[in-house]
């Protein structure tokens, strides 16, 4: 399968000023901080990482919604960084996004018809009325609620159900690749399982790539066909998901995934859970060496001064640590 999706060296830096007329640069805040990777079309990419990883601005990236401040997003074979306005309107067409908070993110004075229906208005693809309502009701099928939902308000429903109205919404415009800023992150566990199912199911029928952030790796498990992990603004570890679960590497990883609760009530008592120190540093000032040092458990003095570069650890696991230099 042709890859979908390549991100070469993206930074994303955001200057911090002072001063009302003569502002000057004192800072600069580097939320993502040269991320590569690529998705293959059809596959899931899971992204974890704490909140300041820059998964998140990763995401909007992707999108076309922030500046990028150097390196490349190909999609589909054209660099998105250098699309026009036309063309980004065309790209919206193949990309889109679903977001964390499904009740913030749908307008509660609009009909659900016209939320989902909103996309299909504004590219010039509701020829006319009867058309219109046969698409929104597809559309609201293919996410698992009834057709005559279309007529209520978004304040009407819960949380999973507004989850299911915004990822129809994302459908409206037959994307290839949908980006998933943390779609389940505000929800029910109970109603997690359901609506990643949903995600799951509609990668099937109709062929979709996803990158799906999520804070721990608990969610992203059930549906990534590989995982990036993300620190500070960098990919410590990317590998597939029987790879990563199996044999995790970053002593990062390690600690995500010894907080993700074992199903088995014997094997989580017996469990050792590594307790990281602190909290993710600010990505104003983003340690020396590793970035990772000033919490790792593993850490020595060449980590201190010495940025561990990505390597390869067999076939579809890379790396960035010492430890496997
Ligand atoms: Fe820890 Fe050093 Fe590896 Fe960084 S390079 S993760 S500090 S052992």
């Amino acid at each position: 399968m042709e890859d979908i999706l390549k991100v070469e060296d993206l930074q994303i830096h955001f200057p911090v000023t002072k001063g009302v007329v003569f502002k000057k640069q004192v800072a600069t805040v580097k939320a993502v901080d040269g991320v590569s990777f690529s998705v293959k079309r059809g596959e899931t990419l899971g992204v974890v990482g704490e909140s300041g990883s820059g998964k998140s601005t990763t995401g909007l990236a992707l999108m076309h919604m922030l500046r990028v401040t150097k390196g490349r997003i190909v999609f589909e074979g054209q660099d998105v960084t250098t699309f026009s306005r036309a063309q980004v309107k065309q790209f919206r067409r193949r990309v889109q996004m679903v977001f964390q908070d499904p009740f913030g993110s749908l307008n509660p004075r609009m009909k659900v018809k016209d939320i989902i229906g909103e996309p299909l208005v504004a590219h010039g693809l509701a020829k006319d009325r009867s058309r219109y309502q046969a698409r929104v009701a597809e559309l609201l099928r293919m996410v698992g609620l009834l057709p005559d939902m279309a007529e209520r308000y978004a304040h009407e429903f819960s949380g999973g159900q507004c989850q299911r109205i915004g990822i129809a919404r994302a459908l409206a415009l037959e994307p290839s690749l949908i980006v998933c800023d943390e779609p389940v992150s505000a929800l029910d566990v109970s109603i997690q399982a359901q609506v990643i199912n949903i995600f799951k199911d509609l990668q099937k029928r109709l062929g979709l790539t996803y990158v799906f952030i999520a804070h721990d790796l608990a969610v992203v498990r059930h549906i990534s066909d590989r995982i990036a992990v993300m620190y500070l603004g960098r990919i410590v570890e990317i590998a597939s998901r029987e790879d990563l679960y199996r044999n995790p590497k970053h002593p990062y990883t390690q600690a995500l995934l010894s907080a993700v609760p074992e199903a088995d009530v014997d094997a989580e008592c017996h469990r050792a859970h590594i307790a990281l120190k602190g909290e993710i540093p600010s990505p104003l000032r983003v340690p020396s060496g590793c970035r990772f040092h000033t919490r790792c458990p593993s850490a020595t003095e060449r980590c201190r001064t010495q940025d561990p570069p990505m390597r390869e650890q067999g076939a579809a696991h890379s790396v960035a640590c010492h430890l496997y230099a």
